[in-house]
């Protein structure tokens, strides 16, 4: 395997509690219920040396809160989203647009994930492609295509090529969004090939990275996402507490996406999963600073504050 391509980087992925004690020379990680899995290059910016690291607190928890399905409001699956799967791998909320599962794979684990419990099986947008082609094709009011997961960079490209001349194939398909931590956590992700892929088609598209903090943005990054040259770059990010929940944190991240090309576009209340309950930004702390965000940056580099409803829906504050 290559050294430094994305596959020889994923095949290096720390994962467990072991690897990384080694990695980090500590010994007070222990694994956790969302198994632990950082990518090298994530881990390559963590500052060996500060326990409390915004990084390191998305991936491994030293706080271990474990899971607690009894504290109040946390619960181990907080998004329903079976009830607008009409068909398995495809969620349709709104009227223009279907989210597909187009993997259940992630680069990296985040701590604080809403679907670490959920149950993928069955929901596959490659192997049901056929269910899920008819369903769009007798709803013609739909434009949009949204690839979540897991993460659709997971994907290899042959995968991907494939799922892309599909969805290209349905003439009322125009728009095609990524929704990705991959390009971020593993930008050796963005080869020369997917930089390809994604300018030649006639769709039009969108990628959504998530990036909650701006020590996330390296310089590899930075040159991978600059090949893009033909694609609409839009950033979600998780409001979390002890990672991003300050106003100059946030408005560095804003600046420093802008800078790239990259306008932040959500900024998401943590959805309560079991477990993640020291990440918790409580509402009337989060709109205060939001507020605070609007006065200190032009309005374009202002993320919409919302609320999960579930995959495909959200609510604004
Ligand atoms: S990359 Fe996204 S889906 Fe995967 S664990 Fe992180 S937040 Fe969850």
């Amino acid at each position: 395997m290559k050294k430094n391509t994305w596959q020889y980087n994923t095949h290096n992925t720390l994962k467990g509690a072991d690897k990384c004690n080694a990695f980090f020379h500590s010994k007070q990680f222990e694994d956790q219920n969302f198994p632990i899995k950082i990518p090298l290059e994530f881990a390559n910016l963590i500052d060996k040396n500060n326990p409390n690291d915004p990084l390191l607190k998305q991936v491994i928890s030293t706080e271990t809160p474990g899971f607690s399905i009894e504290t109040p409001g946390f619960s181990i699956e907080p998004l329903e989203d079976e009830e607008n799967a009409p068909v398995a791998g495809l969620i349709h909320k709104y009227p223009n647009r279907v989210l597909l599962i187009a993997s259940r794979v992630c680069a990296i684990h985040c701590q604080y994930c809403f679907r670490q419990n959920f149950n993928y099986s069955g929901h596959d947008a490659i192997s049901n492609w056929q269910a899920i082609e008819e369903y769009i094709y007798t709803h013609p009011q739909v434009n949009e295509v949204i690839l979540s997961g897991g993460d659709p960079l997971s994907l290899s490209d042959e995968k991907l090529q494939g799922l892309i001349n599909n969805i290209e194939n349905i003439p009322h398909i125009k728009n095609l969004r990524f929704h990705t931590r991959s390009a971020v956590v593993t930008p050796s992700r963005i080869t020369a090939e997917l930089v390809k892929m994604l300018g030649k088609t006639r769709l039009r598209i969108v990628l959504v990275t998530h990036v909650n903090h701006a020590n996330e943005l390296s310089d590899k990054f930075a040159e991978a996402i600059g090949q893009l040259t033909k694609v609409t770059l839009l950033n979600q990010s998780v409001l979390l507490k002890g990672v991003n929940d300050s106003v100059s944190v946030l408005s560095t991240l804003s600046t420093d996406l802008f800078a790239l090309g990259i306008l932040p576009y959500y900024l998401h209340l943590l959805d309560k999963v079991s477990g993640a309950e020291h990440f918790l930004v409580e509402d009337e702390t989060a709109t205060k600073l939001h507020r605070e965000l609007g006065k200190k940056l032009s309005g374009y580099l202002v993320p919409r504050l919302v609320r999960d409803e579930n995959l495909a829906a959200k609510t604004w504050l």
